[in-house]
């Protein structure tokens, strides 16, 4: 046997997109509030950090490269004082991931406004070319920057008119939060591509992503923000409005599948009991005769433990993953590439050696031959398409079961089989209907009208945007 072949080296599955809080508490600790919301929310995006918040009719915005713990410390925190503040972690999905666009972006274009962005427009390039030609200019080439800047234009006030006015003209998936100097509003599009949920804190309210961020400041998971909604938090407190009527539901599948933290509640539904269930159902699926049952930390966990359940065959930590991978620059080179360099696994050999192994996971790796007995099984469909409404999972030609049979992804894993969970399965473990969701990624049936062109990643770039200076 030879564990150093198993097939799992790095894995490098969809990339996560982006997380959003927002919390209006006066005499409360906000930036520090919206720090540890944006820890909590950190696995939706690795690539930059920001707080706005606002005091005395001030606005002031920190953002950089980075990790939260990264971009701020004790002294920065302090500065931030205030009554309000929205948060943002990203990685991008639309424009490069410069300084220019990280957020929250900040405009004032008639109206000051910081704004926080979880999704992806898909008419933004015609709303930028509108933009322009009307005279504005732009620091970043983001879709967040132009609804941004559609909202700071608006004629129509208070904020919650504006944001009335701008939402019908938006196509595509919007999770923002939006503060001027009088209040934090939440908005989510008519589809509810991207989670948002309110929670209640003290007497006070706050939004973002994931329920994850709520538990980490002691607040408590009121509801999710519907498709349509709008949610205004002001010295008054909340205001609601269904700005739009919700269309044909399209939450995105995959948050309940990767994307979301196991502790989030998502529509109802705990998302680690869920993917325990996938696990469960991969098992009557695709059963196989095998010794042991190992995932690939930490993300195939949920899913092994189901399918351990269900199958009887024990299951053991074969796999070792370094906690504290972060992203790093530095190119291993030629040398320990050779000799297989793994970042993230570390096989355990003591404890897979000579065993016929169940790897499961929840999205495909790619890997070298094994000498070993190895049956993959994939919490998932395959994925075959690429998403539009802002996860970045590369184009079609780079995924593994783009064009490719079940087998022929075997043999090119070296695996001795691979099984898929299938989507039925999926919603049967979600216990929710599939008529709600998206799932274009395994299917191509893009739910939001378009033909599943969309504006790509760097569609705005290729405006030769000219970076207005800052
Ligand atoms: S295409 Fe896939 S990742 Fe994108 S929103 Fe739909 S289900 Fe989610």
């Amino acid at each position: 046997m030879d564990a150093n072949h198993l097939p799992i080296p790095d894995r490098d599955g969809p990339r996560d997109e982006c997380g959003v809080f927002g919390v209006y508490a006066p005499g409360h600790d906000v930036a520090r509030l919206a720090y540890f919301a944006l820890y909590a929310l950190q696995h939706r995006g690795q690539e930059s950090a920001g707080i706005a918040t606002c005091e005395g009719g001030h606005i002031t915005t920190l953002r950089e490269a980075g990790l939260v713990s990264q971009v701020f410390d004790e002294e920065k925190l302090r500065a931030l004082d205030g009554d309000m503040a929205i948060g943002h972690v990203r990685y991008s999905t639309t424009g490069g991931g410069s300084w220019e666009n990280s957020q929250p972006v900040w405009r004032d274009d008639g109206r000051e406004v910081a704004l926080a962005h979880n999704g992806n427009l898909t008419n933004a390039v015609e709303l930028y070319n509108e933009l322009r030609d009307r005279g504005l200019r732009f620091r970043g080439t983001s879709d967040s920057e132009i609804m941004a800047a559609l909202l700071s234009v608006e004629d129509a006030r208070p904020i919650e008119n504006a944001v009335q006015a701008v939402m019908p003209r938006l196509e595509g998936a919007y999770s923002t939060v939006v503060m001027t100097k009088r209040a934090v509003v939440a908005f989510r599009d008519p589809h509810g591509v991207r989670p948002l949920a309110l929670g209640k804190l003290g007497d006070r309210y706050v939004i973002a992503s994931e329920s994850c961020a709520f538990d980490i400041i002691g607040a408590e998971l009121l509801r999710e923000v519907s498709p349509g909604e709008l949610i205004s938090l002001t010295e008054d407190g909340l205001e609601s409005r269904q700005v739009i009527p919700t269309g044909r539901r399209a939450h995105c599948v995959f948050e309940h599948i990767y994307f979301s933290r196991p502790d989030s509640r998502l529509e109802g539904v705990v998302v680690q009991k869920a993917r325990g269930r996938m696990g469960e159902i991969l098992w009557r699926e695709a059963p196989v005769e095998a010794d042991l049952v190992i995932s690939v930390p930490d993300s195939g966990n949920p899913a092994a433990s189901g399918f351990a359940r269900a199958s009887g065959i024990p299951q053991d930590d074969g796999l070792i993953k370094n906690r504290y991978v972060a992203r790093t620059f530095i190119q291993p080179g030629q040398e320990l590439r050779k000799h297989g360099l793994r970042m993230k696994f570390n096989p355990m050999p003591e404890i897979v050696g000579g065993k016929r192994l169940v790897v499961v996971d929840d999205s495909i790796v790619r890997g070298n031959t094994t000498r070993q007995i190895v049956h993959m099984r994939i919490s998932a469909p395959p994925i075959k398409h690429p998403c539009h409404y802002g996860i970045d999972m590369s184009t079609r030609e780079e995924m593994i079961a783009h064009e490719r049979s079940v087998e022929e992804i075997a043999a090119e894993l070296g695996a001795d089989s691979l099984a898929y969970l299938s989507l039925e399965a999926v919603y049967e473990a979600i216990g929710l209907p599939a008529e709600a969701h998206c799932d274009a990624c395994f299917t191509g049936n893009y739910p939001l009208g378009d033909d599943g062109a969309g504006n790509g990643k760097f569609a705005l770039e290729e405006l030769a945007v000219v970076p207005a200076s800052r």
